[in-house]
C-alpha cells in the first residue's frame, strides 16, 4: 500500500500517518500536520465493518486529495455574451 502522503494544504508541513489498531475490532488511522493542528481520520465508525488496511488507504487518499479548481485566468465572461 502506498502510504506516501503530500505536505499539509494548510501550512505546507510534512505529515505522519498512525495507524491504530484497537481491541474489539476497532481500528483507528489518523494523518496529523507536524506543523498546523491539521488532523484527518477514518476509523470503524466513519466506515462500519472496514478492517485497517482499508482504512488507512482511505485516509491516505482523502489526505492526498486536492482541490482541481486551478486560479482563474483573466476576467469572468460578461454574462449574456454566450447566446
Ligand atoms: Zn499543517
Amino acid at each position: 500500500m502506498n502510504t506516501d502522503l503530500k505536505p499539509c494544504p494548510f501550512c505546507g508541513s510534512p505529515a505522519s500517518l498512525t495507524a491504530l489498531n484497537g481491541t474489539n475490532h476497532y481500528a483507528f488511522p489518523y494523518i496529523e500536520c507536524g506543523g498546523c493542528p491539521a488532523r484527518m481520520t477514518h476509523d470503524t465508525y466513519t466506515m462500519p465493518g472496514a478492517k485497517l488496511p482499508d482504512l488507512m488507504e482511505a485516509v491516505v487518499a482523502n489526505w492526498n486529495r486536492r482541490s482541481e479548481t486551478k486560479p482563474k485566468e483573466g476576467p469572468e465572461p460578461e454574462e449574456g455574451n454566450a447566446q
